[in-house]
């Protein structure tokens, strides 16, 4: 097998190189994705279909945080809490 050409590329590496320049393009790669979905969270602007929005899972899961989401959150504690028979 060779893999003549792509060495310092993904491709390489996925063709089983493990040479350096095979490794670092692999790495660079990996971190730019892990360095992406933080920032989508750090944002708060993590892809969340239009009409998924309004939904307490949205908030918890989606991380999202948009007008509609809290406001599906604050409903959902004040009828959990009211749901629950607490005090008046
Ligand atoms: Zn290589
Ligand atoms: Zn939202």
């Amino acid at each position: 097998m060779s893999i003549n050409g792509r060495c310092g590329t993904r491709d390489g590496y996925k063709r089983g190189c493990r040479c350096g320049r095979c490794r670092s393009a692999e790495r660079v790669h990996a971190q730019g994705r892990r360095d992406r979905a933080r920032i989508l969270v750090a944002n708060g602007t993590a892809p969340v279909p239009a009409d998924r929005h309004g939904k307490v899972g949205t908030y918890t899961n989606n991380m999202c945080r948009c007008e509609r989401c809290t406001g599906a959150m604050r409903e959902y504690i004040r009828s959990y809490r009211s749901g629950r028979g607490g005090r008046r």
